[in-house]
């Protein structure tokens, strides 16, 4: 575990409003991001399909009467038709990562790369950020929302920026002993291989500086947390974002890392049904919807993200009264179904956590040769567990094989490989071969 405390700091007011008011102010950008979404001919044309007239949406709840907008709408309007102001007034642009397909541009004026550097701030303070710290970024730079939203937002907080990018992990950690680096921001899954070289290179502790990181841009678990800070020394926060409603910024973890608070000043955030679209009551799982409120180059109405997740409206320690959001536990389109069985990557992932003598490098690959679902899990296995015996060897495939079924009810075949023999990845990971899907 970690030796470090985090001190629980606040960044802005708007963080911590009474309900009330809270509510009011988002009223009152409601109504003029209604107004401002008329330049776009696509909101245009679902006013009039509709029939309602944009003084209509006054309130949190008429917002509801307006149809959502899917990636498949942003998709159709590629690459800028759903820009709402001119290209001359565009100070940005950069686009999804483009994890389920085509990417999808989306642009900031100066205002809304103003807006997104302190909405990062938020979070990184709330999970530690110093004006004294030194943070070193090891996400992409480039189309990807994730560096340099992440590094606007260091230096808005008033801290320094190491600007590494992703990849090159020898060098990464070089920089991180040399420059008695405090922070970390990355993928998890990269992480993990920053770890994991540390381990495999002897590399002491105490070489390091580093007291925490800040990580996003994929879905991960509380075990992998819990490995992560014990192998590192250090306290791992999350924090979740998507392009098309700004990047990463949407919500962080605080000091009680109890859920990720949603910046409602910036977002209305709702919870649906995927199938029914029912709103989903708090507490439980559902896709999040969200509605931007400050944005002004692309403001977005009702956007359903995939990503599945159950919201808390319950006051937190911290003093901020945002609504917090839980881990990401899949994407409703990243979802695999497996013989009619739902199933998400990080529940293997959870599963293979549990298992001694395994490393938290996975592939899942789903094959369907007879008419019939086929689930193999390639687990690389540790340097310890690979010069086992055979019979030991075929009892660790047996209890990764009930691990899985425990967790995802289905029975998946299970292929030990060499350690390292896994690809690995500096940005998202790609659990998932689903073959299936070519034929
Ligand atoms: P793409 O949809 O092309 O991957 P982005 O690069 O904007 O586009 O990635 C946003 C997506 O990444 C989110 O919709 C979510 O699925 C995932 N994501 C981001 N942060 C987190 C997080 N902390 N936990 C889980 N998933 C996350
Ligand atoms: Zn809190």
């Amino acid at each position: 575990m970690s030796k470090f405390v985090i001190e629980n700091r606040i960044w802005d007011k708007e963080e911590s409003l009474p309900r009330g008011e809270l509510k009011a102010l988002q009223s009152a950008k409601l109504r003029e991001t209604v107004e401002r979404v008329q330049n776009v001919p696509f909101y245009k044309e679902v006013f009039s399909r509709t029939g309602i007239t944009p003084g209509k949406i006054q309130s949190l709840d008429d917002l509801q009467r307006l149809p959502f907008t899917t990636k498949a709408d942003l998709r159709a309007e590629y690459p800028l038709r759903m820009l709402a102001v001119d290209r001359a007034e565009v100070a940005r642009y950069h686009g999804s990562s483009g994890t389920t397909g085509k990417p999808t541009m989306v642009a900031y004026t100066q205002n809304d790369l103003k807006t997104w550097a302190n909405l990062c701030a938020r979070f990184l303070t709330g999970g530690g950020l110093l004006p004294q710290h030194t943070v070193q970024i090891a996400f992409g730079y480039g189309l990807f929302t994730g560096g340099f939203g992440l590094h606007y937002g260091v230096e808005h907080a008033g801290a320094s920026v190491i600007p590494a990018a992703a990849g090159n992990t020898p060098k990464q950690i070089m920089l991180m002993m040399d420059m008695q680096v405090d922070a970390l921001v990355c993928t998890p899954s990269y992480a993990l291989n920053i770890s994991e070289f540390i381990i495999q290179n002897d590399i002491p502790r105490n070489a390091l500086n580093l007291k925490y990181a800040h990580f996003g841009g994929e879905p991960w678990t509380e075990d992998m947390r819990t490995r992560i800070e014990d192998e590192m020394g250090i306290l791992c926060f999350n924090n979740y974002g998507l392009s098309e409603v700004i990047g990463p910024g949407v919500s962080g973890e605080c000091a009680v890392r109890d859920g990720m608070h949603i910046s409602e000043d910036a977002f209305i955030v709702e919870c649906i049904n995927p199938e029914t679209l029912e709103p989903i009551a708090p507490g439980e799982e559902g896709e999040l919807v969200f509605t931007s409120l400050c944005k002004e180059a692309m403001p977005i109405i009702r956007y359903r993200t995939r990503d599945i997740a159950s919201l808390n409206p319950e006051p937190c320690a911290c003093g901020r009264t945002t609504v917090r959001m839980s881990r990401i536990t899949g994407r409703s389109d990243d979802m695999l179904i497996i013989k009619g069985v739902n199933v998400y990557p990080s529940q293997v992932e959870q599963a293979l956590l549990r298992v001694k003598g395994t490393a938290p490098h996975y592939q899942i690959v789903v094959e369907r040769p007879d008419r019939k679902d086929v689930a193999t899990v390639k687990v690389e296995m540790t340097e310890e567990s690979f010069s086992s015996s055979m019979k030991e060897m075929q009892e660790l495939k047996d209890k990764i094989g009930r691990a899985i079924q425990g967790i995802t009810g289905l029975r998946m075949n299970i292929e030990l490989v060499s350690p390292n023999s896994l690809e690995r990845f500096i940005g998202k990971a790609q659990r998932v071969v689903d073959h299936r899907k070519i034929v």
